[in-house]
């Protein structure tokens, strides 16, 4: 756990969120501001700063992440019609919080590119 972290606080329950999943390295949830119909978060329970930030150690936990996310994508109704995932790396990516996560954005449809 890191200090002055929002996602660390959300694993620990310090920080209240809308969990829709569980297990013991990974936590779903949605995000405080929707930018979709269905918009979950997958993060790392382990605090991983960036994409950058993962190892060959990482390989098991990177694959979970994105099962993980298809699962959520299913249980929310949205696999069938299809949904993005996204993940914001560093400063150019616009990332706003420094513990990795998957965006699972669906129920509308993207535009491409993004901006
Ligand atoms: P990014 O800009 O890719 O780093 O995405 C960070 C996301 O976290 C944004 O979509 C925020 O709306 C979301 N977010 C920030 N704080 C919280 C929170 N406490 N609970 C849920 N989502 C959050």
């Amino acid at each position: 756990m890191t200090a002055d972290c929002v996602f660390c606080e959300i694993v620990t329950g310090a920080a209240r969120s809308r969990k829709v999943y569980e297990d013991a390295e990974v936590l779903a949830f949605h995000d405080v501001n929707p930018r979709a119909p269905v918009h979950v978060l997958v993060i790392p329970k382990r605090h991983i700063p960036t994409a950058s930030d993962l190892t060959d150690t990482d390989v098991m936990l990177a694959g979970r992440l994105v099962l993980v996310a298809q699962k959520v994508a299913a249980d929310l109704g949205v696999a069938d019609s299809g949904y993005r995932l996204v993940n914001n790396c560093r400063a150019h990516a616009g990332q706003s919080v420094w513990h990795l996560h998957l965006h699972i954005l669906g129920g509308r449809q993207m535009g491409w590119p993004p901006g």
